[in-house]
């Protein structure tokens, strides 16, 4: 167990202070090219490829880029344009990707390459998000060296996020699978848009899996993500399936997604498709990127739709972004004591024994520490 003093120290360090900088200098472009794993030819002559990665099933022309801005047509092969190339490195919380279930008050060394299969008005991280590995400064990284650091900076999960992780598919996968038995875990935080085969692929390595359910309407996903809805609830039985921990982000925005029926719909349908025991975090809303006329989710209807989860039969329902509500807290299933108490990314109190409640002895869902 790291000490609090232990904790500052690495949790807020930076990729210059990894010594990253000054052995590999931040570059521009892509020197390191990828050819994709899941694509195909359809037309040789003018060298015209389908990709297979995502939903959205980009047909790309010689020279041409993917949807994602992060996949590239080079001479009729489909190269990844992120591979070992992030432009955010960084240690954080494991609390902040959010995973509340998982090895809490450990650090996840967590890395993104640029681009996204959404186009999400309310993303918050759109400068890196709705970019091109071409056009973002990169920090050359490999998946051993990736490996390497996170074992030196004693952290417990390699985390990869801040993007969307499918569009660097290749680099998440070659470093999850020489992570993995290395008592390190692969964790994801990603927007479920990604075809059912390269899933399971990554399945083989994944531990845990933290998945954006934006709305709980196709309306919602049109409009907004500009996106379908299906193939994310479609990613979230094959990972329960697939025995991947996962965990849920609903981003509630007033007036788009907070109606009560919805919420209720969403909550019973992750019960019945997923398991009462997938925790959801509703998180709060800030004005942000092509959403900054709307205000940000008043506290009350966090509350609601936290009970609205608990009244459906959810056992671990969370409030997001409104650091030392009593909703950041992990409440034993059965007995109702508080087992974990949080503030923002901090724990404060942690009294689960073994993954038990200290209380009544309910094993309480999720993966711990021994
Ligand atoms: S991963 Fe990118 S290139 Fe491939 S189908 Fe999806 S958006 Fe298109």
């Amino acid at each position: 167990m790291l000490t609090r003093r232990d904790f500052i120290k690495i949790a807020f360090l930076t990729p210059a202070a990894l010594q990253l900088e000054a052995k590999e200098p931040a570059l521009k472009g892509t020197p390191y090219l990828k050819e994709a794993l899941y694509y195909r030819v359809i037309d040789a002559k003018k060298g015209t490829v389908e990709c297979l990665l995502c939903p959205r099933g980009c047909t790309i022309p010689e020279g041409g880029s993917g949807f994602c801005r992060a996949r590239k047509n080079i001479k009729g092969k489909l190269f990844s344009l992120g591979y070992a190339l992030p432009c955010a490195v960084h240690i954080d919380p494991i609390e902040k990707k959010p995973f509340f279930n998982v090895y809490p008050r450990s650090l996840s060394f967590s890395v993104a390459s640029a681009g996204c299969n959404l186009r999400c008005r309310f993303c918050q991280n759109w400068q890196i998000s709705q970019a091109s590995p071409e056009d973002t400064a990169n920090q050359p990284l490999s998946p051993e060296r990736l490996l390497s650091l996170a074992q030196q900076n004693r952290c417990r999960s390699i985390a990869y996020t801040y993007t969307e992780p499918t569009n660097f598919f290749e680099y998440m996968l070659d470093t999850a699978k020489i992570a993995s038995g290395k008592g390190i875990l692969n964790v994801c935080h990603s927007n479920g848009y990604i075809n059912p085969e390269p899933l399971k692929s990554l399945c083989k390595y994944l531990d845990a899996a933290n998945i954006d359910l934006k709305g709980f309407s196709r309306s919602f996903y049109n409009r907004l993500c500009e996106a379908e809805l299906g193939p994310v609830l479609e990613t979230i039985k094959t990972l329960k399936g697939s025995g991947v921990w996962v965990e849920i982000t609903n981003l509630v925005i007033p007036g788009h997604n907070d109606d009560e029926k919805t919420i209720a719909d969403m909550c019973r349908w992750i019960c019945q498709n997923a398991g009462a025991d997938v925790p959801v975090h509703f998180s709060r809303f800030f004005p942000m990127y092509r959403m900054t006329s709307i205000s940000p989710t008043p506290v009350s209807t966090l509350e609601k739709a936290r009970d609205i989860a608990l009244k459906a039969g959810l056992q671990f329902a969370y409030i997001g972004n409104v650091p030392g509500h009593p909703g950041e807290n992990t409440y034993c299933p059965a007995c109702k004591k508080m087992v974990i108490r949080r503030s923002g990314y901090n724990i404060l109190e942690y009294t689960l024994k073994g993954g038990a409640c200290p209380g009544c002895g309910k094993k309480i869902g999720g993966i711990w520490a021994a």
